[in-house]
């Protein structure tokens, strides 16, 4: 049989993704709650999450579910009712113990094995206040988990944490919270770019004083069914999680199309899983398929060519898909583009910049 140039590397790259996909451990999340608070378990969930203040057309409100994960706040009235334009990418976890003076005393504890790599110790350093990282590697790329709002921190970075170690305390610090809102923010993350930076110098003229673990940079999955789906199933793994349909946060919203630059996106290379329809003879540009979150659900290698990223595929709307998508593109029906800033998120994903 005779091979050409061409053919021989479709085959090297369908090996090296077979085996890429092939090669990786699939270690156990091992996921624990952070604090004393268990209520996510229970038939009262509103116990487990903090409200949010809420002014809806002159009605003020405190609901829990403002401190769930997903599209829970910022309200807008639409022709089809109303509708939750803003994602909340982690849960806002209630105090379980207060002093007398109300402030919380809850243990902020590691979600499961792993290393801190970030700490921000400054509580205006950010509107997360004082935060910190920690890395966990299940065998399927780096997952990062974020812990925020903290009253104090007692790791430092390089340290290796097991599930369950006291690492902070909770607090209230960051933007727009008092004491009587103190709580957790936690979310669990995917990376998005090693050259976070250079992206960032070139559309924002502040400082980044968070490296890669920006929360710009780190895109949060739904922690709140990932906590119910591992309870009930501890082998589950977060691409498994991910691929389970029947969740409005991780069904496929929109695909994107990208030129193709190189031979694999550095996103794909962090998370191989994200390779689905194995290599395409020819291939000229990726689709990026995305849930509505901004989460990237798949990479396929298409043959069709396009000179800009385009959307390629949403999911059909009776409201703007604005309200949908975080303003990452826009269009109602079954067409949609990318916004100014979908565009600059998908530089940053596809590391076209
Ligand atoms: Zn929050």
């Amino acid at each position: 049989m005779a091979l050409n140039k061409a053919s021989l590397s479709y085959l090297l790259s369908s090996f090296l993704l077979f085996s890429a996909v092939t090669s990786a451990k699939a270690d156990r999340l091992g996921l624990l709650l952070p604090t004393d608070n268990k209520a996510i378990f229970s038939s009262n969930p509103s116990s487990f999450y903090m409200y949010t203040d809420r002014n809806f057309e002159g009605v003020k409100s405190k609901p829990w579910q403002g401190g769930t994960y997903g599209f829970s706040r910022n309200q807008k009235r639409t022709s089809l009712g109303i509708v939750y334009t803003r994602l909340h990418e982690g849960v806002d976890i209630k105090p379980m113990r207060r002093d007398s003076a109300g402030n919380p005393l809850d243990d902020i504890r590691a979600i499961a094995d792993g290393q801190v790599v970030y700490t921000q110790k400054d509580s205006r350093g950010s509107n997360y206040g004082q935060y910190m990282v920690v890395h966990h590697d299940w065998g399927n790329g780096p997952f990062f988990s974020l812990y925020a709002h903290l009253a104090s921190i007692s790791a430092v970075p390089g340290q290796r944490v097991r599930a369950g170690q006291p690492i902070a305390k909770m607090g209230y610090t960051g933007s727009g919270l008092n004491r009587e809102r103190a709580h957790l923010h936690l979310e669990l993350c995917l990376l998005m770019s090693d050259r976070f930076q250079n992206w960032y110098d070139i559309h924002y003229k502040t400082t980044n004083n968070h490296g890669i673990y920006s929360g710009i940079n780190l895109l949060g999955i739904d922690i709140a069914n990932l906590y119910v789906t591992h309870q009930a199933n501890s082998s589950i793994s977060v691409p498994g999680f991910l691929a389970k349909s029947g969740n409005s946060n991780t069904e496929p919203y929109y695909k994107v199309r990208v030129p193709k630059k190189s031979s694999k996106l550095e996103i794909v290379r962090r998370y191989p899983w994200l390779a689905k329809g194995g290599a395409k003879f020819g291939a000229k540009s990726w689709d990026i398929t995305f849930a509505r979150t901004g989460i990237p659900l798949a990479v396929e290698a298409s043959s069709s060519s396009v000179q800009f990223p385009a959307v390629v595929w949403v999911k059909p709307s009776g409201t703007n898909h604005s309200y949908h998508t975080v303003s990452r593109i826009s269009g109602t029906g079954s067409t949609a583009e990318l916004t100014s800033s979908g565009s600059r998120f998908i530089q940053l994903i596809t590391g076209a910049f």
